[in-house]
């Protein structure tokens, strides 16, 4: 039996907020004070938690912290007038429209009128462009970014990895395997998904497994090469009884089953997720340096 290295997400967030600290002295030394603006259209309430923890970071940090909280109904013009005048918003330097909005949004249109110098998610397509060309003024989405952090801080080298992502969104999938496949990284990337064929037989080459699915404990020992680095993007609320909250939060990886076979491996809650948050105040520390003050 195995002991895996776990990469614990909390210290490695704490020490890049640790650098946040830093720099935002440095800002305001040049009377720049960071901004970030969070929307929240509607009740969801792990939405709720994540705004909230946003908006906490940011007053640890000293940023100058936004929070909009909008009503469901909220319509779609509603919600481009916050976003337009949020990009005029001079103390504003990172807008976030938080995901999922209600089902009558249409949330591409509301990425696409950010003001991509204000898109501290990475999902305007000028900033999704500019991380396909690895132009490093666009902004990478947090978590995948957070994931890359955490493999280079724990020196685990992806050069000539095989690297297995599950899942294909825009918000982790996608540039997370770009990043990996990129020449920071030089892994060699397989993007599985909902229509891959043999999905375990695909994530037994893994060196590297990054499972980002939303399916409580899917990946399974026999899943998953021995010696191989797993990485659990998944936050699923599963029913637990033992709670007062009524639930507890699990992974994508069955982590009990699949722990003891790996070389490390990120747990849930505290791997991926404080590390997520930890590199939204880095790019809005970046947005703040780039546009700089008055906007
Ligand atoms: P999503 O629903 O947009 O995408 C899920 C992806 O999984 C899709 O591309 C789909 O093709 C794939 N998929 C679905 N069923 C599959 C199956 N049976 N086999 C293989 N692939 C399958 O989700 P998302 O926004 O990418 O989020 C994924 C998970 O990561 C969720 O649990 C979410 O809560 C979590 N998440 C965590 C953080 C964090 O900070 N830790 C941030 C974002 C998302």
């Amino acid at each position: 039996m195995n002991t895996p290295i776990i990469l614990d997400g909390k210290s490695v967030a704490a020490a890049v907020l640790d650098e946040c600290r830093a720099e935002v002295a440095e800002l305001l030394a040049k009377g720049i004070k960071p901004g970030l603006a969070v929307v929240l259209v509607g009740e969801d309430p792990a939405s709720k938690v994540y705004v909230g923890s946003k908006a906490r970071t940011c007053a640890d940090l000293g940023f100058y912290s936004l929070k909009v909280e909008l009503p469901a109904e909220t319509t779609q013009e509603e919600l481009l007038k916050v976003v337009r005048d949020l990009n005029a918003d001079p103390l504003i330097h990172g807008i976030l429209v938080q995901s999922p909005p209600p089902r009558h949004i249409n949330e591409e249109a509301i990425i696409r009128a950010l003001d991509p110098r204000k898109d501290v998610d990475g999902f305007h397509p000028e900033n999704v462009a500019k991380l396909v060309l690895e132009d490093p003024s666009g902004f990478v989405p947090c978590t995948p970014a957070g994931c890359m952090k955490l493999l280079e801080v724990s020196g685990i080298s992806t050069s000539g990895a095989e690297a297995v992502v599950i899942g294909r969104s825009m918000i982790v999938g996608k540039p997370m395997a770009l990043l990996l496949v990129g020449k920071n990284s030089n892994a060699t990337v397989t993007i599985a998904h909902s229509r891959s064929k043999d999905l375990p037989g695909i994530c037994r080459r893994a060196d590297i497994l990054i499972a980002a699915v939303g399916r409580p404990e899917m990946v399974k020992g026999d899943w998953v090469k021995p010696g191989a680095v797993v990485i659990d993007v998944g936050i699923n609320r599963v029913p637990d009884a033992t709670k007062k909250s009524g639930y507890r939060l699990t992974g994508d990886v069955a982590y009990e089953e699949v722990a003891p076979l790996c070389a490390a491996i990120t747990p849930v809650p505290g791997g991926v997720g404080p590390m997520t948050i930890a590199m939204l105040m880095k790019n809005t520390l970046q947005a703040a340096r780039q546009i700089g003050t008055p906007c």
